[in-house]
């Protein structure tokens, strides 16, 4: 499988559609996921392409990963979280539905269940509100 730029988050990272943007550095842009399996559930997506993983440059994943622990760290102090989840999908076997890498952040909390993946849009007040959260547990 190929890479196609006509993927909905090759759109923001073009600019060309909007996104709740927490962080963006010359390598990656982190966006809180519009239908949230948890409060405060963000993405992290580099800005190299690659469908996922399986053909992503060893050289991105490399710095890629820093970035991953700093926004898990921030994304536990904003939102008073227990743990997080950090979750990727490879293909559509792997249970992957935008085809361009990514990272989910997921703060969890004893007792509570992920909600279903690609589920139910989130208020974009609420995607704002917790998008200024995480900003601010980066700062
Ligand atoms: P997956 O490819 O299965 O790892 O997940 C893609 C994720 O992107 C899902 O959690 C969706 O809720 C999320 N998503 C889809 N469209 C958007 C969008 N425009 N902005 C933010 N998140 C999105």
């Amino acid at each position: 499988m190929t890479y196609d730029s006509s993927n909905i988050f090759a759109k923001i990272l073009r600019g060309e559609i909007p996104c709740h943007k927490v962080y963006e550095d010359s390598d990656a842009i982190c966006f809180m996921d519009v239908m949230p399996q948890g409060p405060g559930h963000a993405l992290i997506v580099p800005k190299a392409p690659s469908r996922n993983m399986l053909d992503a440059d060893p050289a991105v994943l490399a710095k890629l990963l820093p970035l991953i622990q700093k926004i898990t760290k921030a994304s536990k102090a904003a939102f008073g979280a227990d743990g997080i989840t950090v979750m990727q999908f490879n293909e559509p076997a792997g249970g992957q539905t935008v085809f361009h890498l990514h990272y989910h952040v997921i703060p969890r909390f004893d007792g509570v269940p992920l909600k279903s993946h690609s589920g139910k849009m989130e208020d974009p007040a609420i995607l704002a509100a917790n998008a200024e959260k995480l900003r601010a547990a980066l700062a």
